[in-house]
């Protein structure tokens, strides 16, 4: 099987979005054929879309995982479903929401599944934690992680805090 890593966007908006984007992180390195491989810290963002809503708190994470890309998206969907996630208006608040960003080098345009992720070069709360992890990284068609980090400013965006997840802290090594 096939071993890819990918980089999967967090962020959470209600119901104390720090503990939703920390358990989510166990929950990713608990994934079946899947071991997280590190995440960056906690960023603060201002809401895109509607305004009426609060802040969110943004991470990215790298997985490693033998997961198909459709049946990894799957997953995510399954972790945002028992983080309790209610689908309302598009970039409405939300408990927890998980996107691919990347999945290995590979280009998917699927009824289900845009990587690299469709928003990734403009969104500076996604490229900041990116960059903060893998800086050198080259998004396919885009160029380095870095430099596209770099063309963005800092606008509406804060870091706060480290994650809580550790490589090897979460007792789920080796169950992959
Ligand atoms: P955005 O994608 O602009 O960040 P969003 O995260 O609010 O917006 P959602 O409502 O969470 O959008 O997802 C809508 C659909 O997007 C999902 O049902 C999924 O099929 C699709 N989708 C397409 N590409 C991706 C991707 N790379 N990661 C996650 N979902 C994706
Ligand atoms: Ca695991
Ligand atoms: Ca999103
Ligand atoms: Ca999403």
């Amino acid at each position: 099987m096939t071993e890819v890593v990918a980089w999967i966007g967090l962020g959470s908006n209600l119901d104390d979005p720090v503990r939703q984007v920390n358990t989510a992180l166990v929950a990713l390195d608990s994934l079946p054929q899947s071991r997280l491989l590190a995440c960056s810290g906690l960023y603060r963002s201002a809401p895109m879309g509607p305004q009426d809503q609060p802040d969110y708190i943004n991470a990215v994470a790298g997985l490693k995982t033998t997961l198909p890309a459709v049946a990894l998206l799957d997953a995510l969907q399954a972790i945002e479903q028992d983080h309790a996630r209610v689908r309302g208006e598009h970039w409405g608040p939300r408990t927890l929401d998980l996107d691919i960003l990347l999945y290995g080098d590979d280009i998917i345009e699927s009824p289900r599944l845009s990587v690299p992720h469709p928003g990734l070069a403009q969104r500076n709360f996604v490229l900041a934690p990116l960059a903060e992890i893998t800086p050198q990284l080259s998004v396919p068609g885009l160029g380095k992680v870095q430099v596209l980090r770099d063309r963005l400013g800092n606008e509406g965006l804060v870091r706060v805090a480290e994650a809580e997840w550790q490589a090897g802290a979460s007792g789920s090594e080796g169950t992959e």
